[in-house]
């Protein structure tokens, strides 16, 4: 392990020079690599997590290419020195600020989108002029595939090492004290890697998990929140940190919207293997989560909700069928907890205040999504909600612009990932300030005397106290504090 940190350290030394113009450069040769090999990614992504072909193709590949494509066109001018203005305090002074990387950045993933979360995040910590360390997940190591696509840019290539292996490797990593930890997993594991970082004083990004409320009104009609709740739920069968996972439906629609669910439910195909594209929902990925799904529906049944549709899964199949059930109450696991799998449990709302409310009722918070007609109303849902993104009258859409930053309130985490936020985040400040004032001696250097402190306290006076000819004193008693400050003790 210390090993690969040397290299990774002594890659991001050997690239300090690089300019951002030149990192830009690289990741646009990774972007036209993923362009040209899209098919092979996505086959590659099927077989090892068996996703749908369409699920693959929009997440994996259109949602690495904008986020490529967002860094290309904004990185330059998000990283660029900044000039920043300086007070009247500090005449003569310039103060500028540098945004820098953190050195060697560890980078740890889950299974579920294993190239998009590889490649969205590792684009961003080099653009930054960062070298990454990346851990992709035990499930889903897409073996050599990120190598492959970014060898296509030499520069980023050499500033990338990939390490496989589990949570322990994992930890091992952190113990070797990168400069940034940028976590994207579970609630549980995120505590543990928090805690581990905390005894190093390494700063940590985490982008946990969901449990993403969608509220509907009746003057949303049918058709479209219907189809959005959905792709919601059970678009990568469900397995998505921010896949809508509880349903909130107002009682006056309740009845005809579930009838319209569930026409439109067993209009979806499930399958695993998808030639053509013309599969909706593949199978989940690993064993525990659909063992977590069973567990959750049970839980479900037994306190009462209803299944009506799909059914409680066999525990020897991945291909899991949507799942949607009713009369769910807030006490059940499969409302309170991450699910993570193709189930959605709806619940019934009275009114705005009830809505928010039992939207908010959740220790997560990473999005939601609205559908009424009414736009002040879906304002101020949207502005009462506790998550860190909203789709008004879409679902999942916040995430779908790269220049908007993504990640979570409460325990879906803290950071954000894209949008200028995100892409600093992988950087630190560095506040610098310049001075051309010669031999001068600062007023606030010593020697103090009690001339000197009378003579802060007049200008304190004039330039903190609103009153005409502001401008005037603060000139007059700057200048004498400052002549002052010349004279020997
Ligand atoms: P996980 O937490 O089990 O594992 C994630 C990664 O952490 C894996 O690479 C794993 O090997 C590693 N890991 C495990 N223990 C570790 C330790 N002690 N130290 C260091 N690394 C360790 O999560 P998962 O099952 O792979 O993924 C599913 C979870 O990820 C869900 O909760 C989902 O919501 C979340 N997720 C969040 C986002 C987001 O952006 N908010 C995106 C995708 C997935």
């Amino acid at each position: 392990m210390k090993q690969i940190f040397n290299d990774a350290y002594a890659a991001y030394i050997q690239q300090r020079g690089v300019t951002t113009h030149e990192r830009v450069e690289q990741i646009r040769a990774v972007k036209k690599a993923i362009l040209a090999k899209r098919e092979s990614i996505v086959e590659r992504v099927m077989a090892e997590v068996g996703k749908s072909r369409t699920d693959a193709l929009i997440a994996e590949i259109i949602g690495a290419v904008d986020w490529l494509q967002w860094l290309e066109r904004r990185a330059r001018q998000v990283l660029a020195d900044e000039k920043v203005p300086t007070p009247i305090t500090l005449l003569g002074k310039k103060s500028r600020l540098y945004h820098e990387p953190y050195g060697v950045v560890l980078i740890i993933c889950p299974w579920n989108y294993p190239f998009h979360n590889a490649i969205t995040g590792i684009a961003a910590a080099y653009v930054a002029g960062n070298a990454v360390i990346y851990k992709p997940s035990e499930h889903a190591p897409c073996q050599g595939l990120v190598e492959e696509i970014l060898s296509a840019a030499p520069l980023l290539h050499a500033a990338v090492k990939v390490v496989y292996g589990d949570g322990k490797t994992g930890s091992e990593l952190i113990e070797q004290k990168p400069g940034k930890i940028f976590f994207t997993g579970s609630c549980a594991t995120g505590e543990k890697i928090m805690m581990q970082a905390a005894r190093h004083l390494i700063p940590v990004e985490l982008e946990l998990g969901g449990k993403d409320p969608m509220i509907v009104f009746a003057d949303a009609g049918l058709k479209r929140p219907v189809a959005g709740a959905l792709w919601g739920a059970f678009t990568n069968a469900g397995q998505s940190c921010s896949a809508v996972e509880r349903l909130l439906i107002e009682d006056k629609a309740h009845d005809a919207f579930v009838a319209n669910l569930i026409d439109e439910a067993s209009k979806l195909r499930v399958a695993e293997g998808d030639s053509k594209g013309d599969v909706d929902i593949g199978r989940m990925t690993v064993g525990f989560q659909r063992d977590k799904v069973v567990a959750h529906v049970s839980d479900a049944l037994a306190k009462g909700a209803k299944i009506v549709f799909g059914h409680v899964p066999t525990t020897d199949d991945l291909l899991v069928k949507p799942i949607i059930l009713t009369e769910v109450t807030p006490d059940m696991q499969v409302w309170r907890e991450e699910t993570f799998g193709p189930v959605l449990p709806i619940m019934r709302f009275t009114d705005e205040g009830d809505a928010v409310r039992l939207a908010n009722d959740s220790d997560y918070g990473l999005c939601a999504s609205i559908f009424t007609a009414d736009r002040a109303r879906a304002d101020r849902i949207t502005r009462a909600l506790e998550v860190g993104g909203v789709s008004v009258n879409n679902v999942n859409m916040s995430e779908g612009n790269p220049g908007l930053p993504f990640g979570g309130y409460k325990r879906s985490g803290f950071g954000k990932l894209r949008g200028p936020e995100g892409l600093l985040g992988f950087t630190r400040s560095k506040a610098v300030l310049i001075d051309s004032a010669g031999d001068k001696i600062e007023a606030n250097w010593y020697p103090y005397t009690p001339g000197k402190y009378d003579r802060f306290v007049r200008f304190i006076g004039a330039l903190y106290t609103a009153h005409w000819g502001r401008l005037v004193r603060i000139a007059w008693t700057g200048l004498k504090l400052e002549a002052f400050s010349q004279k020997p003790r």
